[in-house]
């Protein structure tokens, strides 16, 4: 049995683990598995894909799971959605958490997607791409850019006008200064996922370089937190563990 179902991948959700274990609720965390060496967890660990939202209602309901917990990242933009439907199917609770965005300044352009992120950006610039590994394919159609791509884990097929640069956050905005100015970065895109990674965008505002930012994809309806003590408040206020 299992009482609580969080789906985690972020330090967020890693924190709520903490936050839950310490009120004893008989919980498990939930994780895609795409990362080579996952942070430990407070609570039992389970690991992969369910199998779109019927495997996510089919292991609620063979676990007897009483409330969900969805504290996937502002940009996986699948699960969500599976867990919106899993949890509409079986009618049981379930609560968005959701880290906030950036704070930012009005000079910086707002784009959906990496391609009119690119396409927001003059020639022959060089770029500090912090987007992760995804969708980089569109980078060929701009063979004139230097793009400098900032990943936790190694990459094997770099887009030819891409260099690597492997480097686990946090950032102090000193160091990205350092970085930007070292690499003569002209532009940052980057998406908005909040957290603790806003240093490069501060950076980037003190030198004057031009920041791009994707917007997050849209979230399911329903109750959405920002902050670990609003869940824990969710849990023992509105669903009673
Ligand atoms: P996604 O597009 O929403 O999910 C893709 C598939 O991965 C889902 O359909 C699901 O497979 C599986 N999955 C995702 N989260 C899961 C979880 N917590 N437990 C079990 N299965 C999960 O998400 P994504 O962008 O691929 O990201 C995968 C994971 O990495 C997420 O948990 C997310 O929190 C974390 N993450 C993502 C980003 C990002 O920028 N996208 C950054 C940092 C961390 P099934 O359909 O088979 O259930």
């Amino acid at each position: 049995m299992t009482k609580l179902l969080i789906l985690g991948g972020t330090t967020e959700a890693r924190l709520l683990c903490e936050a839950v274990a310490k009120l004893n609720i008989d919980a498990t965390v939930s994780l895609a598995g795409v990362t080579t060496t996952p942070e430990a967890m407070a609570l039992p660990l389970r690991t992969g894909g369910f199998g779109g939202p019927s495997g996510l209602t089919r292991w609620m309901e063979e676990h007897d799971t009483q409330a969900l917990i969805d504290a996937t990242h502002p940009f996986a933009a699948q699960m969500p959605w599976h867990a919106f439907a899993a949890s509409e199917e079986i009618s049981v609770p379930r609560l968005r958490m959701l880290r906030p965005p950036f704070q930012t300044h009005d000079d910086v352009k707002r784009v959906a997607n990496l391609k009119d992120a690119l396409a927001k950006i003059p020639p022959d610039r060089r770029i500090l791409l912090t987007t992760g590994r995804r969708d980089l394919d569109v980078l060929a159609e701009r063979p004139d850019l230097t793009v400098l791509l900032r990943t936790i884990e190694p990459m094997d097929d770099l887009p030819t006008n891409a260099t690597a640069l492997l480097m686990r956050p946090p950032f102090a905005v000193a160091e990205e200064i350092e970085l930007l100015t070292h690499h003569r970065i002209d532009s940052v895109i980057a998406k908005d996922s909040g957290g603790a990674t806003a240093s490069k965008l501060t950076a980037a505002h003190k030198l004057g370089r031009e920041v791009v930012l994707i917007d997050r994809p849209e979230q399911p309806p329903g109750p959405l937190v920002q902050r670990v003590g609003e869940a824990v408040a969710w849990l023992t206020h509105v669903v009673g563990f």
